[in-house]
């Protein structure tokens, strides 16, 4: 990276070269991919300039799947080789799939395991991961014929209710279509990043997606560029294609009376009922014409059709909302996501329930994509976003401060994250119950030339002499940059704990200026550190002998006690003097001279707790 390089000589910076990575939007409908285009994120089109791709597979006996619109449309024909909503098997056992499956859409192959259950098709046993990846390779097709290149990696998108199992499969889905992740990304912060939201200082988002099978509502609490999932709710049953049944059942009602209808009949009047919904989110009223019959629905009476899903996806919110001890004045911004938010009535409940109109200006079914494409763009080096500058290494060094004023580094700059360190410190004071801790960037060996990230305390630390307590800090980024940091008194295991982005608000041009000044005033900084070093060790001496004569002092002879006191003088002169040099030798003098005292107290000391010890020893045995 040219910005890491930037002051070493023999190192040419590096000509940048715009290297591909796309965010792609796995979604159970429909799937998305995105890269960043001259400055912008953009989704990209297919050959025919559609952008979204039905996240649907046809298997026909030996030759390649079929993936979106085309295997869309079979489905009506072949609904028995054509894998729909493939997303909501990912992760799932045989008896799961089969307890979901109300419609009986899906047939499992029974030889197969429980635990990794498999479609029959045409074309033999397909199971979810496999059709993932065929969904993936359509993608990543439509991506390089694009973008004329090979990708080198993608951020890829799943529900933040998503399971270890289902993100492991995601994953294993990508590497069968030959594809790198560089990361998983939940869709709530993906949509709001897409929204810019992150570059705000603070605030509450509410993301509302209604895809075509699934519901999700997340409480994101945005701080100083971190989103924090505060609460999450939803449906794994309700979504868009719940408002085409309703439009369905009318229809058949209207059409035919009511009967029963056969597989393909049903599925033929869902496609038609879905071109209808989508007319009416523009129309105020379409005219309606099915085999012989002929009619027209009204925007309104859709909507009186819907009621009850609509108030199911509000009631979803309130819950959302009390989970969180949220009202609706908390929330800042609502963010629309999934193509049936597109919904004029879904609109209006949302800006009902909430007061004010939710964020509609993206595509509510590119959002997602577009979130994750903006943090593709940034994992893989193309753009450094200014306030969230997400590397895949820490790009400076993390460390705490010490007595001092000086700096303790925990991690090293350049260290790949994910990582943990830990280091222990002790107390300065005798008798200290509680440590400040201050979690600092930087090079420099001065707190005050690094930045500062946070403060916080540890208390609870039992009274010790200074220097026997024990506390563990442990700095751990995670792979979003996310910064934790925990001390623990390790005879208690009282803890304290602090987290903190420390990419925010650093942008490249000051990681750069930072390293360049570190560079500039290595030398100095050496000096003052060993300067500080030698101050504090000698105020640490000075203190420990005050302490002492005040309840030894009668150890000393006159003499003695004179010795000893002007060599605290000396040592005080040589610490205006401030040379580390003169400070470390007339510490060592008032070691020296101090020392015979030193050893006196220890005598006593030892001897006292000895014959505490012996009387102990003797009540035990009398009982
Ligand atoms: P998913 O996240 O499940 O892949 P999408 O976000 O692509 O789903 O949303 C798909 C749903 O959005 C479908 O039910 C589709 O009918 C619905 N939808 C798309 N466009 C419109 C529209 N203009 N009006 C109403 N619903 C729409
Ligand atoms: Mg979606």
């Amino acid at each position: 990276m040219s910005l890491l390089q930037i002051s070493e000589p023999n190192f040419e910076s590096p000509v940048s070269t715009h290297r591909l990575a796309v965010g792609i939007d796995l979604g159970t409908t429909n799937s998305l991919v995105a890269t960043g285009c001259g400055g912008r994120v953009e989704i990209l089109p297919d050959l025919d300039g559609e952008y979204l791709l039905p996240s649907v597979v046809q298997y026909r006996k030996g030759s390649p799947p079929v993936v979106g619109e085309k295997a869309k449309a079979a489905a009506v024909a072949d609904p028995e080789n054509t894998v729909i909503s493939v997303k909501r098997l990912l992760g799932k056992s045989a008896t799961e799939i089969k307890n979901s499956d109300t419609v009986g859409r899906y047939r499992l192959d029974s030889s197969r395991d429980e635990k990794a259950p498999a479609l029959l098709t045409a074309n033999g046993s397909r199971d979810p991961v496999q059709v993932s990846a065929d969904i993936l390779k359509a993608l990543i097709a439509r991506a390089e014929d694009f973008l004329k290149g090979k990708l080198e990696g993608a951020v890829i998108t799943v529900p933040a209710y998503f399971n270890d199992a289902q993100r492991q499969q995601t994953r294993d889905a990508a590497r069968l279509a030959g594809l790198k992740v560089l990361r998983l990304l939940n869709e709530p912060p993906a949509a709001a990043v897409a929204y810019g939201l992150d570059s705000k200082d603070q605030g509450n988002v509410v993301v509302f997606d209604l895809g075509g099978g699934t519901f999700d509502v997340s409480l994101l609490s945005l701080k100083k560029g971190i989103f924090q999932v505060l609460a999450t709710g939803g449906d794994t049953a309700l979504g868009g294609d719940d408002f085409d049944n309703v439009l369905a059942e009318w229809l058949s009602l209207q059409v035919f009376g009511g009967k029963k209808l056969d597989l393909g009949e049903q599925s033929k009047l869902l496609h038609y009922a879905n071109q209808i919904k989508h007319q009416l989110s523009d129309l105020e009223s379409v005219e309606l014409s099915y085999a012989d019959w002929s009619g027209r629905l009204s925007h309104v009476q859709f909507s009186t059709l819907c009621e009850d899903l609509i108030n199911r996806t509000i009631k979803t919110c309130r819950r959302v909302l009390r989970d969180a001890s949220k009202s609706v004045g908390d929330i800042d911004n609502i963010v629309m996501v999934g193509g049936a938010t597109r919904m004029p009535a879904i609109r209006a409940a949302v800006t009902q329930y909430f007061g004010k109109p939710p964020l509609t200006h993206i595509d509510p079914d590119r959002a997602v994509a577009i979130g994750a494409g903006v943090q593709a763009e940034i994992l893989i080096g193309n753009k450094a976003a200014n306030n969230f500058l997400l590397l895949d290494v820490n790009p400076l060094s993390l460390g705490i401060e010490t007595m001092g004023e000086l700096v303790e580094k925990i991690i090293p700059r350049n260290t790949t994250i994910p990582v943990a360190r830990a280091q222990e410190f002790t107390t300065f004071k005798d008798g200290q119950t509680a440590m400040k801790l201050h979690v600092v960037q930087g090079e420099r060996e001065l707190v005050s030339d690094c930045r500062s990230l946070a403060h916080f305390e540890l208390r609870g630390i039992p009274p010790m002499v200074a220097g026997a307590a024990k506390v563990r800090v442990t700095f751990q980024v995670d792979a979003d940059g996310l910064l934790s940091v925990i001390a623990e008194e390790c005879s208690t295991g009282q803890t304290a704990e602090i987290q903190v982005k420390p990419s925010y608000g650093l942008d490249a041009d000051s990681i750069e200026q930072m390293l360049k000044l570190s560079h500039e005033h290595a030398h100095e900084d050496m000096e003052l550190r060993a300067l500080k070093e030698a101050q504090l060790e000698a105020s640490q001496l000075m203190e420990a002998i005050d302490a002492a004569i005040e309840v030894d002092g009668g150890l000393l002879t006159k003499e003695e006690a004179r010795v000893i006191s002007s060599a605290i003088t000396e040592l005080k002169q040589a610490l205006d003097k401030e040379s580390s040099g003169r400070i470390h030798e007339q510490t060592e003098k008032l070691n020296k001279v101090s020392s015979e005292f030193a050893a006196r107290r220890m005598d006593l000391h030892i001897g006292k707790g000895l014959r505490g010890e012996s009387i102990d020893a003797v009540d035990q045995s009398n009982k």
